[in-house]
């Protein structure tokens, strides 16, 4: 696992090897300034050594990948898990409330505090999140690694080039002819990834279907263009059956993965937008399998570099400000303490080491695994190694 590298000035450098890590601290060239991600900083010596470093994202729900390459290498691999617990635990959290204020009754109900909240461009905390997520972990990444440019990969097509197709994208021109991919891209989201054939039956592979045939004049619009699957594709051109089709699909309105789009790019102005039909006309070109970290790779231009080894990013909740649970006969209360061990800290228990789960019997015993099993113990005999914050590494 690489280790990240900053000089005297605070200014990153390009990571080594964990083998050479050791051997500077051992020898007092450098400190440990952070445990998760690893971080060194040199004491003395020269600016160091720096190459230019492309990141590249791909943007998505529940993972994200992320990858940072070189003309010569790819320096790190991560893919980025998701928090989709937010709006449960928001719904969970609006319960604890209600119940609350059913039981304080000497409290004056509040009507429209929620000014602030309900102004024009609010996101739901779920995006919101998912939007910050994103955000913090391109910061981060530049804060560790000397990043010249950043490649965001935000969706699958390109709707103004659809739109308007002889915009170029000055990045992608050269080369291939991707125009068509585009469009494909684009008829598939717009059916919904679904054979439109209305018949039954499908199977798996989807393809795209020129309503009026290419040799009659039929043209590459969308407006020509069906998805279907491959056994009704054939089907079709065997004259089985007719397509019925009346109604014309505009795109559906602004998904989540639109709004984190275009709040990203409002945050980065700088960075490179790009699409999903080009990573996989340029993964298939190199023949690189499909994986998030994969695309993330051939976001960034990687090609025929020689691979990083892939981390996993978790995001561990900040803190847990749900209400105590009201118990019978007490008054509800705010749970204003914190256990000194929360989840996913790092303890140590006879000499090995554990990720906590979590507290058990008002913080006397501790709930903790080594990724095989999972033990009770109790916390006098339990050494805190070193407490995880937002953002972990593994
Ligand atoms: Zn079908
Ligand atoms: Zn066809």
């Amino acid at each position: 696992m690489e280790v990240f590298v900053i000089n005297k000035h605070g200014e990153t450098l390009m990571p080594c090897s964990s083998r050479k890590a050791r051997l500077l601290l051992e020898s007092g060239k450098a400190k440990v300034i952070r445990r998760s991600p690893f971080t060194i900083q040199l004491i003395h010596g020269s600016t160091g050594y720096k190459q230019d470093l492309t990141l590249g994202v791909d943007t998505g729900h529940s993972e994200v990948g992320l990858s940072v390459v070189s003309k010569t290498k790819e320096v790190f691999s991560a893919v980025a898990k998701m928090r989709n617990d937010i709006s449960s635990k928001m719904d969970t959290r609006r319960m604890y409330r209600r119940q609350k204020r059913n039981k304080l009754r000497y409290r004056k109900p509040r009507f429209l505090n929620r000014s602030a909240s309900t102004k024009k461009g609010r996101l739901a905390p779920s995006v919101q999140w998912k939007v910050d997520a994103h955000i913090n972990l391109i910061n981060q990444l530049k804060s560790l690694l000397p990043i010249t440019k950043v490649v965001l990969e935000t969706g699958t097509f390109d709707m103004a080039k659809i739109k308007n197709p002889n915009i170029t994208n000055e990045q992608y021109q050269k080369g291939v002819q991707y125009g068509f991919e585009n469009v494909k891209a684009y008829v598939l989201s717009r059916d919904g990834y679904q054979c439109q054939s209305k018949k039954k039956g499908c199977s798996d592979r989807l393809q795209v279907h020129h309503i009026k045939y290419r040799s009659n004049g039929g043209s590459n619009a969308p407006n020509n263009l069906i998805t279907l699957c491959e056994k009704h594709h054939k089907a079709l051109h065997a004259g089985k059956f007719e397509l019925d089709i009346k109604s014309h699909k505009s795109l559906k309105s602004a998904t989540t993965m639109n709004i984190i789009r275009s709040r990203l790019l409002r945050y980065f102005p700088e960075a490179i937008e790009t699409f999903g039909y080009i990573t996989k006309a340029n993964r298939y070109q190199h023949n690189i399998e499909k994986t998030h970290t994969n695309d993330a790779f051939v976001i960034a231009g990687g090609s025929k570099q020689k691979r990083a080894e892939e981390r996993t990013i978790h995001f561990k909740r900040k803190n847990n400000r749900s209400l105590q649970k009201n118990r019978n006969g007490y008054a509800p209360a705010i749970r204003r303490q914190r256990y000194p061990i929360q989840p996913k800290d790092l303890v140590t228990f006879e000499g090995r080491q554990y990720q906590a789960v979590g507290m058990q019997n008002k913080g006397a015993y501790l709930k903790m695994t080594d990724g095989l099993r999972t033990i009770v113990k109790s916390v006098k005999k339990i050494e805190i190694v070193f407490h995880q914050k937002g953002v972990i590494y593994v």
